[in-house]
């Protein structure tokens, strides 16, 4: 499983748009992470769009992207490219990126799994932020997969168990 295929491209205007609406209906979701049980697939993704928002802020902060405007959107698997579970586009002129993260509907792991893969995915893609001004090639790119990978890890495991 590869975690994303980094693109860097212009947002489309109805992308931000629905990372807005997104973090819009996220405000109206449950104030704790724990619930799982008896809800609508629509109410899950509203709490698990919550909590990715939550992660970022928390992320961009200590990465020190705060000088980027940064959206997080969760994306049915048909959105992604095969078999991956995020992605991320970037404008460096604007500094304006938007991060999809696969969507709880399409997620096979039991609810916590999944919002821990899922911040395992914000973290992943924010570390390609961090690397966006290098020079890419098609051979560097699988390189950077795997070492933005095993970066992401060593954070989340630092932030976890300090
Ligand atoms: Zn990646």
């Amino acid at each position: 499983m590869v975690r994303c295929e980094v693109m860097f491209v212009i947002i489309p205007r109805a992308a931000r748009y629905s990372a807005f609406a997104a973090l819009f209906f996220a405000s109206f979701a449950a104030s704790t992470f724990g619930w799982s049980h008896d809800s609508t697939p629509e109410e899950r993704d509203v709490t698990a769009a919550k909590f990715v928002a939550q992660k970022l802020q928390i992320w961009q902060d200590r990465m020190d992207l705060k000088d980027w405007n940064i959206r997080v959107q969760l994306v049915r698997a048909d959105q992604l490219e095969p078999k991956t579970l995020g992605n991320i586009h970037w404008d460096t002129d604007s500094k304006t990126a938007t991060i999809a993260v696969l969507s709880t509907e399409d997620y096979k792991l039991p609810w916590k799994a999944m919002l821990d893969d899922m911040e395992f995915t914000v973290v992943h893609e924010l570390v390609h932020l961090e690397l966006a001004s290098l020079p890419r090639s098609e051979a560097s790119r699988r390189v950077e997969e795997h070492a933005v990978n095993e970066i992401a890890g060593a954070l989340l495991k630092l932030a976890r168990h300090p």
